[in-house]
């Protein structure tokens, strides 16, 4: 159970004699089970009653044994399946007047005021009208014998918040449910053709497989189509590589599996606010729709987001598709653009010529997407006319001369490689700097795109410190956080930290599983990550960890005990495993090895450990598809900024030493000061984590 101690995260909010009831409604998604999960422990946690509501609307409405009151042990092994535990109904009843009559009386004998409905817009414009029409269903009951008034009274207000699951992302809200088996199943089906129709999924999709062709509702093809599509093929595909054709539907596949961890962070995290919403929420607060922005959760009007989604339909209706795109929100948007960039070559002759060199390097550790980064920033450099330069083996390639010239069609296929394929070294800059500055002379480098980890940040740093010595560094420099380890200055995600997630989280499943024929078992397992806590917090977070040792929130003998009484006591309940992930680094002293040993001493009689370094398999594969899409976007981003210094500095006609240092944030920018040192460092990073673990540490296992 949630210990005290923690409290303080949210000690002035209280949920004592609040009752919430929790819904999954219209098709199942993954994710769902973590929403859930959260709302219950989190309802829990600070005092309410949860009540599950199985099946959908029509549990509500059918009453009986369908509302249940949920325990914390109730929601225990959720996280990872698929679809809904709860089970989710489309329900005719609640369309109709009586069918929402009855739902009320039956929340109303149960004082359920409070309900968090998870679903796509069907089950938020249901839940709305509910809501709008709750007093006078209210006095209905009382007229009719089945509550007195004094209930009428006490139960007067009903409170919605909206958390949206649905697989087609239709919601004008990021979701990233369903891309991980959309994404097997694409790759599955390398070399042949797929036409997805799912939307927002579609269009995801395609920046992230690099397919040749969509057909969307928001984008219809122009007249002639057929003809062009036929063309392409059959010179492409069918001629040229002899390659055969196939149409696969891809259906309930997108449905199914596992839930990615970012699934399972939003889905939690998204859980944990809904409650906060609820509880702050007054008689006349607007029913909400909990989302994320960027890293934030944030709450948004659920009227306005159906009205919404319901003019992205009305615009398409009436083929006012530019602006269904609009409508459909900046993700979608940027997506699309992103594809359509990146997709189709320009012939030569269309091409703009700006005369300027880019060059681009990994740097560090390889972290999955940095090839999806690279492919982008090549394909974006060449459309905008620039000739692009790739650089093998980071700094150190750099300075024995490892420069080429790198067409549109080198890195056609990067975007689904794990590792790094221009190759990439940690050797940092500084005591090659001369070698390094006279390549850039010889190829007559206009700018510099750094795709790495913290390495890349100090290479970075020591190419602004020479500036004053080499005017070749007086160019736009930028760079593309991608490391596993997610600590890079000023940057709060990078490119290959989903990846490495995943990783961990699936391999926590499958440890987890490895035991469930034996109870009474706690397993430690060691994660990457240097001295930042991201992956050891944030997936401990994803796999439902009892515990998070981590270095930026230093833990003590006294924490070690109480986290070992915590899971005597839970191996008491039907829970009978444990999960705790530790951070590398977290502590010189308290080893991995320390803490296994110290937890088989402490548990004996009552549970049994096993430990697991989970080492370099962090590092590999292939990129999930976040990353991938990650990658491109930011990539594109970075390409984009870039091209606009070099035609600034083209005007000017001068090599300029004000060059902000950039780095490329989550589609933003953010600027650097050189002065940057490594307590900010830390600080920034503790930031990242902070977050993260206060719900970590909430939604326990
Ligand atoms: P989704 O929530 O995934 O969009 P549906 O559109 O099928 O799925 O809606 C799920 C359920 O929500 C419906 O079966 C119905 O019970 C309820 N619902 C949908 N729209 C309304 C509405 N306008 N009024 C009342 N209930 C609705």
């Amino acid at each position: 159970m949630a210990q005290t101690d923690n409290k303080k995260f949210f000690e002035n909010l209280s949920g004592a004699g609040k009752a919430i009831a929790v819904l999954t409604s219209g098709g199942d998604a993954q994710g769902m089970n973590a929403a859930v999960r959260a709302v219950v422990r989190m309802g829990i946690y600070v005092g309410a009653k949860v009540y599950f509501v199985h099946e959908g609307y029509q549990g509500m409405v059918d009453g009986g044994d369908n509302i249940k009151e949920a325990t914390w042990e109730s929601v225990s092994s959720m996280l990872q399946m698929g679809g809904t535990v709860i089970g989710s109904a489309r329900c005719k009843d609640f369309r109709m007047h009586e069918g929402r009559l009855k739902a009320a009386h039956n929340l109303v004998q149960r004082g359920i005021t409070n309900l968090c409905v998870i679903g796509g817009d069907g089950s938020l414009t249901g839940a709305n009208l509910f809501r709008k029409e709750w007093s006078g269903l209210l006095a209905e009951l009382v007229q009719q014998g089945l509550i007195d008034e004094e209930a009428s009274q006490k139960y007067s207000a009903l409170h919605i918040v909206g958390m949206v699951g649905s697989i087609d992302n239709d919601f004008s809200i990021l979701a990233w449910i369903c891309k991980k088996p959309m994404i097997g199943m694409v790759f599955a089906l390398d070399g042949e053709m797929m036409l997805p129709t799912v939307k927002q999924d579609a269009v995801f999709c395609l920046s992230v497989c690099a397919s040749d062709w969509v057909l969307i509702p928001e984008m219809p093809p122009e007249d002639g189509w057929e003809e062009k599509m036929c063309q392409k093929l059959s010179a492409l595909v069918v001629q040229r590589l002899g390659f055969d054709t196939r149409v696969t539907i891809l259906g309930h596949v997108q449905r199914g599996g596992t839930p990615s961890a970012f699934d399972r962070i939003l889905a939690s995290r998204m859980g944990v606010e809904a409650v906060l919403a609820l509880l702050e929420t007054t008689a006349n607060t607007p029913a909400c729709v909990v989302s994320l922005c960027g890293n934030q959760s944030v709450r948004l009007p659920l009227m306005e987001c159906v009205q919404m989604t319901q003019q992205v339909q009305k615009a398409m209706d009436e083929k006012r598709f530019e602006e269904a795109v609009q409508l459909r929100g900046r993700s979608f948007e940027n997506n699309l653009k992103t594809y359509k960039l990146l997709a189709h070559r320009k012939p030569e002759s269309e091409l703009p010529n700006s005369n300027f060199n880019v060059a681009v390097l990994n740097v560090g550790a390889p972290a999955a997407g940095m090839n999806a980064a690279v492919r982008s920033a090549v394909r974006v450099g060449i459309s905008e006319g620039h000739k692009m330069f790739a650089v093998s083996d980071g700094f150190e390639g750099f300075y024995k001369g490892q420069i080429k010239e790198i067409k549109w069609a080198d890195v056609g296929g990067w975007t689904g490689q794990g590792g790094s394929l221009l190759g990439t070294k940690r050797t940092l800059p500084a005591k090659h700097i001369d070698k390094i500055a006279e390549q850039m002379q010889k190829y007559n480098i206009n700018a510099l795109l750094v795709i790495g980890g913290f390495e890349a940040f100090l290479g970075i740093m020591e190419l602004l410190a020479a500036r004053s010595s080499y005017e070749e560094f007086c160019i736009p420099l930028c760079m593309l956080p991608a490391t596993i380890s997610n600590n890079v200055p000023g940057t709060n995600l990078s490119i290959g930290a989903d990846t490495a997630l995943n990783a961990i989280v699936e391999t926590c499943d499958r440890i987890k599983q490895s035991a469930s024929g034996t109870k009474h078992r706690v397993f430690i397992i060691e994660t990457m990550g240097g001295y930042c806590g991201y992956l050891a917090s944030v997936g401990g977070l994803a796999a439902g960890a009892d515990a998070a040792y981590i270095f930026e929130e230093p833990f003590d003998i006294r924490e070690l005990q109480s986290n070992v009484e915590h899971l005597t006591e839970k191996m008491k309940t039907s829970i009978q495993r444990g999960l705790v992930l530790r951070n590398e680094n977290s502590n010189e002293n308290y080893t991995t090895d320390f803490i296994y040993q110290l937890y088989s001493e402490e548990g004996k009689g009552v549970f049994d450990c096993r430990k697991n370094v989970l080492g370099h398999m962090q590092q590999g594969g292939a990129p999930s598809p976040f990353d991938r899409n990650f990658g491109t976007k930011i990539a594109a981003k970075a390409m984009q900024w870039i091209s606009k210094k070099l035609n600034e500095s083209y005007r000017k006609g001068m090599k300029d030493n004000s060059y902000a240092f950039h780095v490329v944030m989550k589609q933003t920018f953010l600027k650097l000061s050189i002065e940057l040192n490594h307590h900010l460092t830390f600080f920034l990073t503790c930031a990242v984590v902070h977050e993260a673990l206060s719900i970590c540490h909430l939604v326990k296992a």
